[in-house]
């Protein structure tokens, strides 16, 4: 971190300021010429809030020469985390698919679309049980009953599951029957709960919030990582913009950056990113050319009387099609489906 002084700054302000970071724990490198006096700390910046350096009078400002995460950071972590979760897994070149309804309906629904992802080649069993609604009129997931059917659903297709909470009592309650949890983007800066997260011992699918930048998203990772649970798989999920014709804006880019920032493993949701099933298929083939390390997608077996969220979900026949070109693109990443 480099704190720039402004010119009128005098010799007893700077002197009093370096004494305190060096008081901190902080060593201070100096660079003084003609039209500048600048200093670079050296230490666990991290822990520094730069508002409280900027609020001194005679600072000009605060540039961070790395970044504020630590435990989410490839530079301390320059190995690819893998996630292995019942034998399937996530990164270091390991590629898996999430599959399933956007929520849990009733028992043949969430066991049919188990079975066929499943034999199409999924990885993972997604459904939600907890379902985080625009509208307080809209259908709000089975809760608890849902989570039940997953559990039946997981026994009959030997899927682990995927599931979001929406809140730290639910967290409490059920991580331990989870085998994902889920973080949506609406709670991407629930820091509360984010912290409860980083006490389970289960890996959390951490999604990009729908106005987060990439260190936003990062600093969430922190979070949980911060609190000792080091397993965070994070997912792109496209971001508000000014575009009608789709739901949200696939930041495909988001990925590349991402995937150089984090040892963690990037994944893309290409149905909550569009909205659209139709883009299903061009968007997943293209998150796996930029990078990513595992797809979620809505399947869904009557998207015309979906509960949620039919618009964007594929039928099994179409998952089966998608599974196959997926294929295909993962060789060609030299990256194992599993
Ligand atoms: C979901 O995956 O069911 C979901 C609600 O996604 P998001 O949090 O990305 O909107
Ligand atoms: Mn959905």
């Amino acid at each position: 971190m480099i704190v720039v002084f402004k010119k009128d700054a005098t010799l007893t302000e700077i002197e009093a300021l370096k004494a305190t970071l060096v008081e901190k724990g902080f060593h201070i490198h100096e660079s003084q010429g003609e039209n500048h006096y600048l200093i670079g700390l050296v230490g666990d910046t991290s822990v520094i809030d730069p508002g409280n350096l900027r609020a001194h009078r005679f600072v000009e400002k605060v540039v961070y020469v790395q970044e504020p995460y630590k435990k989410a950071n490839r530079r301390f972590n320059p190995d690819d985390l893998v996630i292995d979760v019942m034998g399937h897994k996530i990164g270091g070149g390991y590629f898996s698919v999430i599959a399933g309804p956007c929520s849990v309906e009733g028992e043949n629904q969430v066991t049919e679309i188990a079975k066929s992802v499943k034999a199409s080649g999924a990885g993972f069993l997604r459904g939600g049980a907890f379902k985080p609604r625009t509208s307080p009129y809209s259908f709000q997931g089975m809760g608890s009953e849902g989570l039940e059917l997953l559990l039946k659903a997981k026994q009959v297709s030997g899927l682990p599951i995927v599931t979001e909470i929406m809140s730290i009592g639910q967290l409490e309650k059920y991580h331990d029957i989870i085998d994902v949890v889920q973080i949506g983007a609406r709670n991407m800066q629930n820091f509360d709960l984010l912290k409860e997260a980083g006490k389970i011992r289960k890996p959390v699918l951490l999604k990009r919030g729908m106005s987060a930048t990439i260190q936003e998203l990062l600093m969430s990772a922190e979070y949980i990582l911060a609190g000792g649970n080091e397993q965070v798989i994070l997912c792109e999920r496209g971001i508000r913009s000014f575009e009608k014709e789709t739901r949200n804006l696939l930041d495909l880019s988001a990925i590349p950056v991402l995937k150089s920032k984090t040892h963690l493993p990037v994944i893309v949701d290409p149905s909550h990113s569009t909205g659209l099933w139709t883009l299903v298929e061009p968007m997943s083939k293209a998150a796996v050319a930029a990078g990513a390390d595992g797809l979620m997608i809505e399947v869904h077996n009557d998207p015309d009387n979906a509960l949620c969220d039919g618009d964007q979900s594929v039928k099994p026949e179409k998952f089966e099609a998608i599974m196959r070109i997926i294929e295909q693109y993962v060789k060609m990443e030299n990256k194992i489906l599993n």
